[in-house]
């Protein structure tokens, strides 16, 4: 039996980790299961895989946990540091994903506890960096990508030498807004924007898809995950995400994987690494898809691409401010509060603006940039 940890097991990327769990139900032991409040839902899954603990991010929903775990022997815990303390719990694999920088600190504590993470959480890595990937060299970590992409990446990468690599192609469905122009986008609601053809996810991420900051984000996560150099992670678009992303070596050859759009797939491969486990979803049928298609991105309508390139080329803190700027934004164009251009127009003006230091050090150092990058978005869009 192996021992896991689910950090966010509430959201899209919990539930398809816990349907997969739920066919292999003897070869797992659940240790934490967190969500940030969503306690009848948190308690149902603690109650149904016999966890140990089950931990609420915030605490004021810790009473309605407690009520709900009553008689059962799960413990149950809330607040920041339960969520860390529960995340630093020793476990074969960790499953990260909270959705945010809010999941960089339990996703280090997770790191230093020098077990298998299998990371979702991209905002974290993106805001973290050198932090987090020195934080893996020296705890003896291992860190497994669950975020498709990479993931195709890494399987593409299997049984390579780095060095031989040439290329490596993050695939992009373009997201629902693809076809829009530069006007109608202006007009665009949080309905239409999370409304993604070929994925189910939740709302932040979906809205990052539509924006394409979600390939911004997943360019910056490449580069620290795969040191090949920046300029050879490129972005291609392919609406039908079959291939979900390749890696050209330098004999020209291309190593692809191809694969339902289903984060089930990603997740078993993380899951049973090195091995193979099976994965209850339907398998890729391409004769029924036809065929496959490839564009160039658009860096006029969807600026994020571009932005996230000239942060990961600044290096330093500016990811940590690109990303805690575009967190913001998006919450508030789900709020309704501004237009779907302005996302990325918030985030660039926050870049313009903020002082930020050169190189991080520390967690303690992401986080104040990270805060500080937050409150200057919210004074932005207050004064505006
Ligand atoms: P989601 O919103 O569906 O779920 C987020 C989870 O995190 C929930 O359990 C929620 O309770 C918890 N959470 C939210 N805010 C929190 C906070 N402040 N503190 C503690 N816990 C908090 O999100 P998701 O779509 O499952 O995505 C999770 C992560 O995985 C994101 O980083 C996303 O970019 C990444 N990811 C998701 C998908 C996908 O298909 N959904 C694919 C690739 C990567
Ligand atoms: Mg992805």
């Amino acid at each position: 039996m192996r021992s896991i940890s689910i950090l966010g097991a509430t959201g899209s990327v919990g539930d398809s980790t816990l349907k997969l769990l739920r066919q292999h139900r003897d070869a797992w032991r659940v240790e934490a299961l967190t969500a940030q409040c969503s306690a009848t839902k948190l308690a149902q899954l603690a109650r149904e895989f016999d966890a140990r603990i089950a931990v609420v991010g915030d605490e004021s929903c810790l009473p309605e946990l407690r009520e709900a775990l009553a008689g059962t022997g799960i413990e149950a815990a809330g607040g920041r540091a339960a969520l860390i303390e529960a995340a630093r719990r020793p476990v074969d694999i960790t499953l990260a994903a909270i959705v945010g920088c809010a999941g960089l600190a339990p996703v280090m504590a997770a790191i230093e506890q020098g077990g298998t993470i299998a990371l979702a959480n991209k905002e974290a890595l993106v805001s973290a960096g050198e932090v987090m990937m020195q934080a893996v060299e020296r705890h003896g970590a291992t860190l497994l990508p669950v975020d498709s992409e990479h993931n195709a990446i890494f399987q593409s990468l299997a049984g390579s030498d780095i060095a031989d690599v040439r290329m490596i192609t993050l695939t992009a469905s373009g997201g629902p807004l693809r076809l829009l122009s530069a006007e109608e986008l202006q007009r665009v609601t949080p309905d239409q924007a999370v409304a993604h053809p070929n994925w189910d996810m939740g709302a932040k991420i979906s809205v990052d898809s539509a924006t394409m900051f979600n390939k911004g984000l997943e360019l910056i996560e490449a580069y620290h995950l795969f040191p090949v150099g920046l300029d050879r992670i490129r972005i291609l678009v392919h609406p039908q995400s079959v291939i979900h992303s390749m890696v050209e070596y330098r004999d020209h050859s291309t190593i692809a994987q191809l694969g339902p759009s289903d984060m089930i797939v990603p997740i078993a491969s993380c899951l049973a690494w090195p091995r193979r486990m099976e994965a209850p979803c339907e398998p890729l049928d391409l004769a029924a898809i036809g065929e496959l298609s490839f564009f160039a991105p658009d860096e006029e309508r969807f600026p994020a691409t571009r932005l996230a390139r000239a942060a990961c080329e600044e290096g330093g803190a500016t990811p940590a401010v690109l990303n805690a700027a575009n967190e913001i934004a998006v919450a508030a164009f789900l709020a309704g509060q501004i237009p779907f251009t302005r996302i990325a127009a918030l985030v660039e003006d926050v870049l313009e603006r903020s002082n930020r230091p050169q190189a991080l050090a520390s967690l303690e150092d992401v986080l104040t940039v990270d805060s500080s990058a937050r409150r200057q978005a919210q004074a932005i869009l207050e004064n505006a």
